[in-house]
């Protein structure tokens, strides 16, 4: 049995119920077979082996109160999988869906992402079991304040320093940092994704959507394409499906869709600049439903319980790029079935692993431009890093270079990608390309410090 091999059937049978993990880590790996042959010494070192065990795990209770006064308890994470490189980095995710499996494939996937950004960041991830959804201001300080007490003592500017991710944005980073600014004394870059008044950087809020275009810009580059005149599917409202919006339309393109838990909206004239200022403040301020959408705007369709990958399935819908900004495993292999028939031709991931193994099978089979999560995303943390840096100089970089910045990142990623997978024998294919040129820094940096 290959190395590979025996580390995955080892991962399958410690943590039998951590399905998410096990795909992440399957794909990661799968990939790495080439690197076993080249790097001897990294098989000797036990590389394969370390680097699929987080180097903690953390799980804690958190209590707080409702508004009618009930004591309410939520279960709390932090993984901090690897930080060869630098401090753990990584979001907090506040969905009742979240559990350990779900945090050890974000944070291994962070590892690798965070590598692959050329800057100093390691991998972790965490967040809890906790629903923002329907809750009071009140009610979500609260539970906030009640992670962050347990958080501080396990988090620090020079050791881990976590961001937002689902159900975490500007209101809840407001409220965490509040809290451990209280509780330490200390102002300091403990947390990314702050306001702009108190640390934050211009453009973080941007970074993920923003980073996600301009990688696939570059990959329509690599085929002499463009933005300009496409029609381009969009999945979720949130944080990085509203900036990724707002960079197609910049950049000439047409995005047709939103959606949430609850139902997707089809716009087929496009979600101008005006629609999706409506968007933003549905659900950055009312924290409102997308269908509210469809009543606000004519010719709007809406598809209450499917998602829009299921409306093109369902409903024949033609688009030219796919851009997956909502959640894991949103898109399985008759769904890209259904998004190459619809003349897609190109997948960049603004969420994490938003495609099942089996449609990016089809993607790979069909030959369509497919750009991974670990390095289509990975912009979002490579700004949370520019801001980690603007709070140790206490500097605040203006917008445009941020943005020159970030633009510069993605189009070295991109390389990064297309390098890697050249010099091990898969000219094209991104996800080798990024697994493998993420793994080699990391591994390098492990090799280097012996066994620890
Ligand atoms: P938000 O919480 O801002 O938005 C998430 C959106 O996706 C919401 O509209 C939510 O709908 C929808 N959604 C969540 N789960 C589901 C589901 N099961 N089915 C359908 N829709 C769903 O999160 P972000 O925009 O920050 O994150 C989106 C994705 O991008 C995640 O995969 C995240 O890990 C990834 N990502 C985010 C980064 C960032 O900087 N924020 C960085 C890199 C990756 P509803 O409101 O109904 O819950």
């Amino acid at each position: 049995m290959s190395v590979v091999r025996d580390v995955l059937a080892k991962i399958k049978a410690t943590d039998p119920d951590q399905f998410e993990f096990h795909q992440a880590a399957e794909e990661v790996l799968s990939s790495l077979e080439p690197t076993v042959q080249k790097h001897p010494e990294f098989v000797k070192a036990g590389i394969y082996e370390r680097i699929v065990e987080p180097d903690r795990a953390l799980q804690f209770r958190v209590p707080w109160v409702d508004d009618k006064g009930n004591v309410k308890v939520n279960r709390g994470y932090r993984v901090q999988f690897n930080n060869a490189i630098g401090p753990y980095k990584g979001g907090l995710r506040f969905h009742p869906s979240v559990n350990l499996g779900i945090l050890k494939f974000l944070g291994f996937e962070q590892v690798f992402k965070n590598a692959l950004t050329t800057l100093p960041m390691g991998g972790g991830k965490g967040g809890a079991d906790f629903e923002p959804k329907g809750k009071s201001d009140g009610e979500v300080m609260r539970f906030c304040q009640g992670f962050m007490r347990e958080l501080e003592k396990h988090i620090g500017a020079d050791t881990d320093v976590p961001a937002g991710d689902i159900g975490v944005g500007g209101r809840e980073i407001g409220y965490m940092y509040g809290y451990y600014k209280k509780l330490r004394n200390e102002h300091t870059g403990v947390l990314t994704g702050k306001g702009l008044d108190w640390g934050g950087s211009l453009i973080r809020p941007e970074a993920t959507g923003y980073g996600c275009v301009y990688f696939a810009a570059e990959m329509l580059a690599t085929r002499k394409e463009s933005f300009q005149g496409k029609t381009v599917a969009v999945s979720g409202a949130g944080n990085v499906a509203q900036y990724t919006i707002e960079k197609v339309n910049e950049l000439g393109g047409k995005c047709i869709s939103l959606c949430d838990s609850s139902s997707t909206i089809v716009d087929p004239a496009g979600i101008d600049r005006d629609k999706l200022a409506f968007v933003m403040q549905l659900k950055n301020e009312q924290r409102g439903r997308i269908s509210d959408y469809a009543s606000r705007y004519p010719g709007v369709s809406c598809y209450v319980g499917e998602s829009i990958w299921d409306v093109i399935k369902n409903h024949g819908l033609k688009v030219d790029v796919a851009l997956p900004s909502a959640t894991q495993n949103e898109i399985d292999g008759s769904h890209a079935q259904a998004l190459v028939k619809a003349g897609c031709t190109c997948v960049a991931e603004g969420a994490n692993m938003p495609s099942t193994p089996e449609a990016i099978h089809v993607y790979q089979e069909s030959r369509i431009l497919y750009g991974p999560g670990k390095a289509a995303n990975a912009g979002g943390v490579a700004t949370s890093g520019l801001e980690m840096s603007q709070n140790s100089m206490r500097l605040s970089w203006t917008r445009e270079e941020v943005d020159q910045r970030l633009h510069g990142i993605m189009k070295s990623i991109h390389k990064a990608c297309l390098s890697a997978a050249d010099a091990y024998g898969r000219p094209g294919d991104y996800v080798t390309g990024a697994n493998i040129a993420g793994f080699l820094k990391v591994a390098r940096a492990m090799h280097a410090y012996g066994v620890v």
